[in-house]
């Protein structure tokens, strides 16, 4: 019998789950280009990275499509392709491909993809060996960065949040391991806070105790981990007794917004969840932060794929970006829900560092010929380290932001 998509929760589904989606594949390739109406030019007509850098189609949504059916029906063994994994493991898990498909043809080829990254690991094939890496690390220190849990509440020092494991607070702000521990990304959440404090929200954090989301973790296809990591969280965001969670990275939003849910065994998060942007946007227009600085710069809006494609996200930064005064606001030729990812996601960068630069170029690429724009902002740490990487290295003259730095200059948090 066919199971249909909808019976089981995402992290539950194996292969066999998706068999009618597999065999349903039209092979008409929109996984793989820009929507119809939304093409300007040949030169950004594409919207898969992994198929525009390796031009070949087991690195396509339609590709993985076509690997599930033949590992499905053994018609395919593991010996047959060494490759394998790095067909699998070369995605970005940006969401194009299903963003497309599901438009025409109602299939999950990313779904399908994160089911075919979970057969790997129960097979023993997957994930890849930098990628163990990054699961040994959360094992060991709850977070991907190898670094001791010491280190996690070192950026909030002097500024008097609140520690909700000692008291209440009805606003949690949940970091993430990589503003948290990254010493060149501290600024982001010492801003948000800042920002917060400002707007007079009642503001805690879990200091020491803040583990991570497992979003890195559930992207390389380890169930096993990833369903430890959000019961454990689920426990300890409930405990605070917080009336609402806000984050300022999209990989932890997504994961407590939409993966939790779909995990078996895991209870509701009892508090409303927000990504930083979405609730400065709400702040500022009710008149709870106020955009008083000028900022005389041309810039334009990278959609980080796990705020827009994932969680549907891309007025709320455009908002902002257009009520801050001096700003002049443009946008690259594909932008929203087509917009090019920054090749840094799903372990792509973490496995596969040359094709994530220059995924990352391509970006940079084509804010520049499109745009005319001084700065790329964006608001997601992963993005902002493989972006600013590739401008660092080439010594490009286009500047990068964080959105939230952004709103902090113009209220003039200090
Ligand atoms: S995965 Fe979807 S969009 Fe891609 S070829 Fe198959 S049916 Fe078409
Ligand atoms: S998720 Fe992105 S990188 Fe992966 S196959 Fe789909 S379009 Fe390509």
């Amino acid at each position: 019998m066919t199971i249909q998509k909808d019976d089981k929760k995402v992290f539950e589904r194996e292969l066999e789950d998706y068999r009618e989606q597999i065999w349903g594949c039209a092979r008409c390739n929109w996984c793989q280009n820009q929507w119809g109406w939304s093409v300007k030019s040949a030169e950004f007509s594409e919207i898969c990275p992994a198929f525009h850098e390796y031009r070949f189609f087991p690195y396509s949504g339609m590709g993985k499509m076509h690997i599930a059916r033949a590992i499905l029906e053994g018609d395919f063994d593991y010996e047959d392709a060494p490759e394998l994994a790095e067909f699998i493991y070369t995605c970005t898990t940006c969401g194009a491909c299903e963003m497309n498909c599901q438009r025409l043809q109602d299939k999950e080829p990313l779904k399908v993809n994160e089911a075919l990254r979970a057969r790997l690991v129960r097979d023993g094939i997957g994930p890849m060996p930098a990628h163990q890496t990054l699961i040994k690390s959360v094992k060991h220190y709850d977070n991907p960065w190898m670094q001791p849990r010491s280190q996690r509440d070192k950026w909030s020092k002097k500024l008097g949040l609140k520690d909700v494991s000692k008291e209440k607070a009805e606003t949690l702000f949940f970091v993430g391991c990589t503003t948290a521990l990254d010493a060149t990304m501290t600024g982001v959440p010492q801003n948000t806070a800042k920002l917060l404090l400002a707007a007079g929200e009642d503001l805690g954090t879990l200091g020491k105790d803040e583990i991570c989301c497992g979003s890195p973790i559930a992207r390389v296809g380890d169930r096993e981990t990833f369903t430890a990591l959000a019961k454990r969280n689920v426990e300890i965001l409930n405990k605070t007794g917080a009336r609402r969670i806000v984050t300022s990275c999209p990989g932890c939003y997504r994961a407590l917004l939409h993966d939790y849910p779909e995990v078996p065994g895991v209870p509701p998060i009892e508090a409303d969840i927000l990504h930083a942007v979405e609730y400065l946007d709400l702040l500022i227009n009710h008149g709870r932060l106020i955009l008083a600085n000028e900022i005389p710069m041309r810039v334009t809006w990278h959609d980080p794929c796990h705020l827009g494609r994932h969680c549907g996200i891309y007025d709320a930064p455009r908002n902002i970006l257009k009520a801050i005064p001096g700003i002049e606001f443009v946008e690259k030729e594909r932008n929203r829900d087509q917009s090019w990812c920054c090749g840094g996601g799903g372990g792509a960068r973490t496995a596969f560092p040359e094709f994530a630069a220059k995924t990352a170029e391509k970006l940079i690429h084509e804010a520049k010929t499109t745009t005319g724009a001084d700065a790329i902002v964006t608001c997601c740490p992963f993005c902002e380290l493989n972006i600013g990487d590739v401008l660092r290295r080439s010594g490009d003259s286009m500047k990068l932001f964080n959105l939230v730095d952004l709103v902090a200059q113009s209220v003039g948090v200090k």
